[in-house]
């Protein structure tokens, strides 16, 4: 073995028991065995020099995770030797952006810290693999890339054939960050096929839908460096010690600068030790609790009367006969019916709310009183502003009131809201739990209204988190050609639809325009200038008419009290009024022929799909492929498995947000092990083999149900954007993303990829020009932290909301059905059953996304299984240990789990953070058995400003929180 020159990189070329001796070699001084050898010769003379030859390297390259870690972008240096990555250190590059405000740095988690575990753990698969006996048996052998590529190609021809493209399903989830490869090859291969690409949003449920009710856009984010200058933060549904581990050292360091923070939440958690004052509440009552401190507010006469009258639409005048608006048409019998109207208190008369700057000007709206208008057909009508409306309907939360709801003491609820009153700018921090509550939008509206009434959005300081991620001009993957002429193309597409809008309405601000041109697209392609099928569609028709969540939403005992009518009527109301039209993909008749999953884990993520999905739509797919670095739950049930280069193995960039402003380079580092290729590679062969497959099969045209023309000839030449990037040509790609970035202003001049080579990250100076970038509205300044909205707050520009204001108002037919036109408290619907525990969940600390969470280090860091923690006291009446295994039962299904004794939870609730391997339950049923997977109906609604789909941002996601359960003691 001394004389072997066998490195790891040779060692991953052998079979899978090799690539397990790799984890364990790990643990050796260096990461090749004939050095080893040398080395430990050298032992008995010289120690110092085994640790010299520790600390030597060939090469350091950068590197970061393509994964959504939100907001993750943290910069490494990565190191390698003979070949093999062998350790990464945080690189700590960030500049301090504002004086007296901390930097970012060093920025980093215990999970990319050893990615390169990840890469040689034993989870890496590294050759195409064929199922050799049933979907999920485990039972597998080695293919060549031709005939892994070959079986596809040809299953996806079938498909055209018998079904249609649209029977084609792309999925992929949060290992979506890359820009250049990641989920964007395939996303574009199966659009040029025309197939469906659900939405990604929707899927994972991370879409804040209450903001975007309130906001008509839910993506925006302040920088974290701006937490900094907050005097009050409100630690609300996010529990950053786990979820935010490279960003929570601003809590603590505003801490240090004297700012107050709270923590609310129903269980004592990781991060409420760090806070000054923890305020317990109920689980899913969070809106009792936010319209409480609303009511002292207002009651308290401590709102910022200047703010609301101009930003929001607590001013405008709703009719009390009908509960709608007034508008233009009830007044003149013609014009806009989104024309609304104050009532202007300087003159004692109608004025019109303008469309075109939310400046006030010599208008000054009443925030109460009742009027008497007088209709165009001569009657008369009483109107009342929506604050005085607002008044009346929070006298259902005084604060004692509230606290039967929420749990919480009537003394610190009226601390809490003393504390914002008195606070100059409140921010609050809020995850991605919300979205995943039934009535998380009521829960987000309410606490939107507690910012808006204290003015507190726009400056720095101030806000609620939203999602974004944008900056980055990646509309020639997507759409087009690389280079100047890809995003000149489009651009001229984009001038066309924009000019149409403008006819219409003249007042349609640039985000507004933005958001115009994405819907669209959405609907018809339109800016494609190449024959491709939606960019995304919204999922829900999908897993009701083939994936057998009907019947789960239509079973009124786990309904929504508050539906007058069954789901069906809805579902099919939504339909027949046009609202998804053109969106409904496959449609009901379409069978889904293949699924052709990447950087995601459909099994695991899907909201009851690990018993549905696998009982209703897997057996209906000829061909399941997952392109992926390991072995995941939804790789276990595929027929054929592509192996991907991991994060170090491939040029690329993380998504940016808006949340770090920077944008992060990863460097091929190592050439990726075994046959495993980057994406791009492996779509590009795939593309190449499609098109051979149907010219010897002797086809070419087909069709979707639009009638929209497709062609197999030529699919290669459009796919590498008319033949100009090759295979192992990405970095091509890459180049072009910051050219396109540079020109469109959001990137500095004279940003080449070399200059990422060289520094690694490079800070953006410019929100972006897509719609999700001017979400943010705002200007990004050199040496400032970042808060978004400004534009709205100080430059006056309406918001993409129906009523172009901050809207607590929503008059759509189904919102007045529902008794939620204003925000209120709902409890969650019993979905699974009457039990006596509630279950919630959020992400560990351990694994953030599944990727990690079988990986033998980090296993070694917790008990190394999933884990149920569970409240002494209820493990007391059960009789359970801890650690004990235990049955988790409802009416939808059960499974098996460890209690972890946790006096932190709150009576009554059991937490299961995921995000673990179904296969590591037992039976592969995992906590996602007791999960049925609703959507909330209101959902559905359309036809009404924003309320109409809008790619991650308007469309029906499944919710996972509050789920009743019973632990069972196992006999
Ligand atoms: Fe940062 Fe995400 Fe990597 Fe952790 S996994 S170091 S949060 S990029």
């Amino acid at each position: 073995m001394a004389a072997s020159t066998i490195s790891r990189r040779t060692l991953l070329k052998g079979s899978g028991a090799i690539v397990v001796s790799l984890g364990l070699s790990r643990l050796l001084p260096l990461p090749n065995f004939d050095r080893v050898v040398t080395v430990a010769a050298r032992t008995y003379s010289s120690f110092e020099d085994v640790y010299r030859q520790k600390w030597t390297w060939d090469k350091v390259t950068w590197g970061t995770h393509l994964v959504d870690c939100y907001p993750g972008s943290c910069s490494w240096r990565v190191y390698t030797k003979d070949g093999v990555v062998f350790r990464e250190e945080q690189a700590a590059k960030y500049p301090q952006i504002e004086k007296g405000v901390p930097d970012m740095n060093p920025r980093g988690c215990q999970k990319g810290g050893c990615f390169s575990e990840v890469m040689y753990g034993s989870e890496r698969i590294t050759y195409p693999m064929r199922r050799a006996g049933a979907r999920g048996e485990g039972k597998w052998e080695r293919v060549t890339w031709d005939e892994a590529l070959s079986d596809i190609a040809d299953s996806m021809i079938d498909a055209v054939q018998s079904e249609g493209p649209e029977s084609i399903i792309h999925e992929f989830g949060t290992g979506e960050g890359g820009t250049v490869h990641g989920s964007l090859p395939s996303w574009r291969l199966v659009r040029l096929l025309g197939g469906t690409v659900l939405d990604n949003n929707a899927l994972t449920s991370d879409f804040n839908v209450g903001m975007y009710e309130t906001f008509g856009k839910f993506q925006f984010a302040s920088s974290i460096d701006d937490w900094y200058h907050a005097d009050l933060i409100l630690l609300w549904h996010m529990n950053p010690l786990y979820t935010r581990i490279p960003s929570a050292h601003y809590i603590t360091e505003a801490r240090y600068n004297g700012t107050k923070v709270v923590s609310i939440a129903p269980d004592y958690n990781a991060s409420t030790i760090h806070a000054d004052l923890y305020v317990p509440v109920e689980i899913g009552t969070d809106a009792a609790l936010a319209l409480a401190v609303s009511k002292i507010i207002i009651d308290d006469n401590a709102y910022n009367a200047s703010f609301v009258k101009e930003q929001t639409d607590l001013p405008l005048l709703v009719r009390t006969d009908t509960g709608r608006y007034l508008r233009q048409p009830d007044v003149e019998g013609k014009g806009r019916e989104d024309q609304l109207y104050f009532w202007d208190a300087a003159k004692d008369r109608l004025a019109k709310a303008s469309h075109k700057t939310l400046r006030l000007g010599a208008v000054d709206p009443a925030l109460e009183g009742r009027h008497s208008v007088t209709l165009l057909n001569g009657s008369t009508v009483e109107v009342e502003p929506v604050f005085g409306l607002l008044r009346k309907h929070l006298e259902a939360y005084t604060p004692e009131l509230a606290s039967k709801i929420s749990g919480t003491s009537p003394a610190t609820i009226r601390r809490l809201a003393g504390m914002v009153a008195a606070a100059k700018r409140v921010h609050i921090l809020q995850g991605f739990s919300t979205p995943k509550y039934y009535h998380g939008d009521l829960m987000e509206r309410s606490m939107a209204l507690v910012l808006a009434l204290t003015g507190n959005f726009g400056r720095q300081g101030t806000g609620l988190r939203g999602h974004n991620s944008s900056q980055l001009v990646m509309a020639n993957v997507l759409k087009g050609k690389p280079g100047l002429e890809g995003f000149m193309e489009i651009s001229n597409n984009q001038v066309d639809i924009e000019e149409e809008a403008k006819k219409h309405d003249p007042n349609l601000t640039p985000e507004m325009l933005a958001i115009a041109v994405e819907r669209a697209e959405a609907r018809t392609s339109a800016l494609s200038p190449l024959p491709m099928s939606n960019m995304l569609v919204p999922p829900h028709f999908f897993w009701y008419w083939h994936a057998g969540y009907k019947d789960v939403w239509n079973n009124r005992a786990w309904a929504d009290t508050g539906m007058k009518r069954t789901f069906d009527q809805y579902f099919n109301e939504a339909i027949d009024k046009g609202w998804w039209d053109d969106l409904a993909q496959p449609a009901r008749d379409q069978i889904p022929q293949v699924f052709f999953g990447s950087c995601g884990n459909t099994l695991r993520r899907t909201r009851g799909g690990g018993k549905l999905l696998l009982e209703n739509v897997w057996p209906k797919y000829k061909m399941v492929v997952t392109i992926d670095f390991r072995m995941s739950a939804t790789a276990r049930q595929s027929d054929i498995f592509l192996p991907a280069a991991a994060y170090y193995e491939k040029t690329d960039f993380r998504f940016p947000t808006a949340h770090l402003n920077f944008l992060v380079f990863t460097d091929k580092a190592v050439d990726p092990p075994g046959e495993a290729k980057p994406e791009w590679e492996i779509n590009w062969l795939l593309a190449q083999k499609i098109e051979e497959r149907a010219k010897v099969r002797g086809i070419n045209e087909y069709r979707d149900r639009r009638d929209r023309a497709y062609h197999f000839n030529g699919l290669l030449d459009r796919f590498s954007m008319g033949g100009k990037v090759g295979p192992l040509e990405s970095d091509k790609i890459a180049e072009d993303l910051i050219d396109d970035t540079v020109r469109a202003g959001a990137l500095p001049e004279k940003t080449t990829l070399a200059t990422f080579r060289k520094k690694g990250i490079v800070r953006f100076q410019h929100i972006g020009v897509d719609a999700v970038g001017q979400n943010q509205a705002t200007d990004i300044h050199p040496d400032k932290t970042v808060n978004p909205l400004s534009w709205h707050v100080e430059d006056k520009l309406p918001y993409p909301s129906y009523a172009r204001r901050i809207q607590f108002y929503i008059d759509h037919e189904w919102f007045l059905e529902a008794g939620e036109a204003l925000p209120v408290h709902k409890p969650t619907p019993r979905m699974g059953g009457d039990y006596p525990l509630t279950m919630t969940s959020g992400h560990q600390r351990w694994s953030i996304h599944s990727m990690w969470v079988t990986n033998t280090v980090l296993s070694r860091t917790h008990r190394g299984h999933p884990t149920l923690f569970m409240n002494p006291e209820d493990m007391r009446k059960r009789g359970l240990a801890d650690d004990e295994e235990v049955r988790v039962k409802n009416d939808f299904d059960a499974f098996f789990v460890r209690v972890k004794r946790s006096p932190s939870s709150r009576p009554g609730q059991v937490i299961i953070y995921h995000a673990w391997e179904p296969y590591q339950f037992r039976g592969g049923k995992s906590y996602d058995f007791a999960i049925p997977g609703l959507i909330k109906w209101l959902h559905l609604a359309g036809g009404y400003g924003h309320l109409n789909y809008y790619r991650w941002n308007w469309v029906p996601q499944q919710v996972d929180r509050a789920v009743p359960v019973e632990v069972e003691k196992l006999t």
